[in-house]
């Protein structure tokens, strides 16, 4: 029997907001166990929880960036549930009334468009951390700092159908995340996780099978292998006439299988009420427009453009996409230096590879946009020949100097007297005998040779193009 696998994520992102979700100490990763927290994080009794603003800012854009509704009422609801690192006993989160609802994003595949629609995105906090020492199987240590960050879950509809597409959609959505600068999506460091729900029916067949749900990857190739190992273990399960167990099943890294882990609880498990502690939120018009009016071009939208407008190769676009910030340098640059093309390769080439060796990012680059224009354009008049345009770009990214700058200091500039080059050629031609004979017996290649006797001479700055004329006239004359 043939199956058809159908798969829908659960993808949980912590929010870059300054406070917590429901109260002023700070959201931020790691530091000391136990010292970012507050009554309201450890959930003494008789504290009450006030609404970080800017998480209901936040949440709403990814929504509107991922084609939701926004519920104009929106409640938080108690999930019940114990978990050591969850101090109150409940967690605050979202049922019937989620922030966003109804969206769908697009992403492609193996150079096709797929979609992927979004059931809903709600807004809750986050628990502490379980802290297991290496070594010690005595004690299990809590650390309540991630307590209360504010986290959203956006749950997918059950449309993916395959691993290399779920994959594919959850990088889009982190991507997106990441344009809006809504959530860091570190997924090192668990701020970007996701549940994978997994089941396989029939080919043709329109009613779903039974799902298992992987928690909490947060690595794209732990997915992607545990939802291999699933489509495996459940098409065996299948074939052989058996039931697959609706359960939550755990991947183990090291031997690349997954685990059941525990039975699946149903919402009725958790006891949903509504939060008492909290106003519903009403959203209006006006929020909604303002926000909307913030959102920035998205990655996809980008990318297109950038295809469209600059005449770029798809791989090119898909590199100078990456981020956001990199995306704004390069435009910048293929603007002020109007040659896109260039512009793209220095980027992506040589100054992305200088940069990485200085240990630093796009953002904070010693060479801004307008100073690699500047560079290109002196390629381009005729100053520097590409070649030195790389010594010189490497200088720019050492010491933060104009690319004028270090061509004046160093002495740079392309050297384009004729006179010059045929003194240098001459001088090539009389210590390379044997070459020439080669050369005039038809061997043209050696051309090459002389070319880089010539450059050597010149200590790379004679004009590439001119030695290269020259050296011809000068060999095929005799
Ligand atoms: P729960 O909240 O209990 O995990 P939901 O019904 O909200 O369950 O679904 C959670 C996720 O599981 C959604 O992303 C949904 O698309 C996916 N899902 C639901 N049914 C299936 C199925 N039969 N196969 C694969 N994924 C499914
Ligand atoms: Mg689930």
């Amino acid at each position: 029997m043939e199956f058809e696998v159908v798969i829908g994520l659960e993808i949980h992102a912590e929010l870059k907001t300054r406070g917590k979700l429901f109260t002023w100490t700070a959201n931020e990763f790691g530091g000391e166990p136990n010292t970012r927290i507050d009554v309201i994080t450890l959930g003494m009794p008789g504290v009450l929880p006030v609404l970080n603003r800017k998480a209901v800012d936040y949440t709403l854009a990814a929504g509107l960036a991922m084609n939701c509704k926004i519920n104009r009422y929106s409640r938080f609801d108690r999930k019940h549930y114990f978990y050591p690192d969850l101090p109150k006993g409940y967690q605050i989160s979202q049922k019937d009334y989620p922030l966003c609802y109804d969206g769908w994003i697009e992403f492609d595949v193996n150079g096709e468009v797929r979609r992927c629609r979004i059931n809903r995105i709600h807004l809750e906090e986050d628990a502490g951390k379980s802290i297991h020492a290496e070594g010690r199987d005595d004690v299990t240590w809590v650390d309540f700092n991630r307590c209360g960050v504010p986290l959203i879950e956006i749950v997918s509809e059950p449309d993916l159908r395959s691993p290399e597409e779920a994959i594919a959609y959850w990088r889009a959505v982190k991507e997106i995340l990441e344009y809006l600068d809504v959530s860091d999506c570190n997924m090192e460091e668990g701020s970007f996780r996701c549940d994978a729900n997994i089941s396989l029916r029939p080919r043709g067949s329109q009613e779903f099978g039974i799902r298992t749900e992987l928690k909490n990857m947060n690595s794209f190739r732990f997915v992607q292998q545990a939802l291999e190992y699933e489509v495996k273990r459940q098409a065996e399960i299948l074939r052989s006439g058996g039931q697959v167990v609706q359960e939550t099943r755990l991947f183990d890294v090291e031997r690349g299988v997954t685990r059941g882990m525990r039975g699946k609880e149903e919402a009725s498990d958790y006891r949903y009420f509504p939060e008492p502690d909290l106003v519903p939120i009403e959203i209006d018009e006006e929020w909604i427009e303002r926000i909307r009016r913030s959102l920035p071009e998205l990655p996809r939208a980008k990318r297109l453009r950038f295809m469209e407008q600059y005449g770029l190769p798809e791989q090119d676009v898909i590199v100078l996409t990456g981020t956001r910030a990199l995306a704004d340098y390069y435009e910048a640059v293929a603007q002020s230096c109007g040659d896109p093309k260039a512009a793209a390769n220095w980027v992506m080439g040589d100054l992305i590879g200088f940069l990485r060796e200085a240990g630093r990012s796009i953002e904070d680059s010693p060479v801004g946009p307008e100073a690699l224009a500047e560079m290109i354009r002196m390629i381009q008049d005729g100053t520097i020949s590409g070649r030195i345009a790389k010594e010189v770009l490497e200088q720019m990214v050492a010491t933060g100097k104009s690319a004028t700058q270090i061509v004046e200091e160093k002495g740079l500039r392309q050297i384009s007297d004729v006179t010059q080059i045929e003194a240098w050629i001459d001088q090539v031609i009389a210590e390379n005998p044997a070459q020439v004979e080669q050369y005039r017996s038809g061997k043209t290649k050696v051309l090459g040779y002389f070319v880089g006797q010539v450059m050597r001479l010149s200590r790379g700055k004679a004009n590439p193009q001119q030695v290269n004329a020259l050296l011809r006239k000068k060999l095929d004359q005799q």
